[in-house]
């Protein structure tokens, strides 16, 4: 039976980039030997790192002054290692989920920690709005989209401080405006490369501002300096990193793919607003997430929710079951994630809903 992999990262890749995958894993660049046991300072690794890190700049229009980095360590890594980079007394957070707390409660180890908006209060349903951002900070850090609770914040915000955002799980989902971002991080597992490897948008004007003294592997301009070749980096990673982008640009770019995450979840969200047995747990549609679709089951049918887990998995549906933080559903419809798949479990509810 075909599979419909909706999990939430480790996640769905493109078909081409597993199998191109697959092949170097074999036999890599035709050196004979598996991508797994080659030197990351081998002309052939470093080909692939060059060309990664091109098409990472060409598909996300990074403009001149901004670095990008593939990092080790995951998002968590980024949550102290910005802080020590750049946080010199105060810095401020706007906490939309579990990831955006985690980040929170490192930065409160280098200095002053100003909360600007928290939507704890309904178990993180929404995106906070109406707060000023204080000129007074060194950054303002968000979280673009809060995997766990299906809210996304979908523009790019002015800030008139450095703004710093977690894109762990919206990175490549949409054309975005980087030139309005001091610092962009987030684990490749979600939405361009299996787990390993982290990546890092920075802009070089911010660095080397804080007085403390910088451990060698935190400064990112080590990393900066060495073409992210410090230590050794993700190659495997990196590899598949390449593939998705690759995939990615043949399919049109960002503006190309945004189209087709738009229709993917309006279909979803439409069938979960339409469906008797289903709510959708982030009721206002503009903070609803594109990449994580949450639901649970409605009042009247509660006690469902088991049966409706065992009815979607004998239909081919993975990774549908919510995080314990929110129960119920979630169907991540990441970038790989083809149409079918979410008319499969559209289908799916509709014919649930009619045996009951
Ligand atoms: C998954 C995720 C993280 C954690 O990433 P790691 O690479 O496992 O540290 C952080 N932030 C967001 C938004 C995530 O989705």
């Amino acid at each position: 039976m075909k599979k419909h992999n909706f999990n939430p990262g480790p996640s769905i890749l493109p078909q081409i980039a597993i199998d191109q995958t697959a092949e170097a894993v074999k036999n890599f660049a035709g050196t004979g030997l598996s991508l797994l046991e080659v030197s990351h300072r081998s002309k052939e690794v470093d080909a692939v790192n060059e060309e990664a890190m091109a098409l990472f700049k060409e598909l996300l229009d990074i403009p001149e002054g901004y670095k990008v980095l593939f990092l080790g360590g995951g998002a968590s890594t980024q949550f102290f290692t910005i802080p020590y980079n750049l946080l010199e007394t105060k810095a401020a957070y706007l906490v939309t989920g579990s990831w955006a707390k985690k980040a929170t409660k490192e930065a409160k180890l280098f200095g002053e920690v100003v909360v600007l908006g928290s939507s704890e209060d309904k178990n993180f349903t929404y995106i906070p709005r109406g707060y000023d951002i204080p000129t007074d900070v060194d950054y303002f850090h968000i979280t673009t989209n809060n995997t766990i609770y299906g809210t996304e914040i979908k523009e790019d915000l002015n800030s008139p401080v450095p703004l710093i955002a977690d894109m762990s799980s919206d990175i490549f989902s949409r054309p975005m405006d980087v030139s309005k971002y001091g610092l962009i991080y987030g684990g490749a597992q979600k939405n361009l490369a299996p787990a390993g490897m982290t990546f890092v948008i920075v802009k070089e004007e911010l660095l080397g501002k804080v007085s403390r003294p910088l451990p060698t592997m935190v400064d990112y301009r080590t990393h900066i300096k060495s073409s992210s070749m410090f230590n050794t980096p993700p190659v495997f990673a990196i590899f598949t990193a390449l593939q998705t982008l690759k995939w990615l640009k043949d399919l049109g770019g960002l503006e190309a793919i945004e189209k087709v995450n738009q229709e993917k979840a309006k279909m979803l969200y439409d069938e979960i607003d339409r469906n008797k047995l289903f709510v959708s747990t982030v009721p206002d549609e503009k903070d609803r997430s594109l990449m994580n679709v949450c639901f649970v089951m409605t009042e009247n049918y509660k006690d469902l929710e088991k049966e409706f887990q065992t009815f979607s998995s004998e239909r081919g549906m993975v990774g549908i079951k919510g995080h314990r933080d929110v129960g119920g559903f979630r169907a991540s419809l990441y970038n790989a994630m083809p149409i079918e798949s979410v008319n499969a479990l559209v289908s799916c509810m509709q014919d649930f809903e009619k045996l009951h």
